[in-house]
């Protein structure tokens, strides 16, 4: 059984990410925003391989159909959670000073 981060040591996992990063076009999945070439590696804005269903969440780590090119930094921030959209900063709710 694979646990959660075992999947990324194996050759089959390198080989997984070497062919979504020439594959794929490099935009983000989870922000929609183009993932710089030239950002280092392991920088904020580097590319990263996002599983859509996370591994500990049982999604399969090495079916294409669940992985997602991403910026390191949103990969990073959507840690385990299954939402495929970036934390949006909630506005608090508009005061109505009478009904309408
Ligand atoms: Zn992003």
């Amino acid at each position: 059984m694979v646990t959660t981060n075992d999947y990324v040591h194996t050759h089959r996992w390198n080989l997984l990410r070497a062919k979504i990063k020439q594959t794929r076009p490099w935009v983000c999945g989870i922000c929609g925003l183009p993932i710089p070439r030239t950002a280092l590696p392991r920088s904020r804005d580097s590319w990263s391989l996002d599983h859509i269903i996370p591994v500990a969440e049982g999604g399969d780590p090495y079916d294409e159909m669940n992985v997602q090119a991403s910026h390191l930094r949103c990969n990073s921030a959507k840690c385990a959670r299954t939402t495929t959209a970036p934390a949006k900063y909630d506005a608090p709710p508009v005061k109505v000073s009478r009904c309408w």
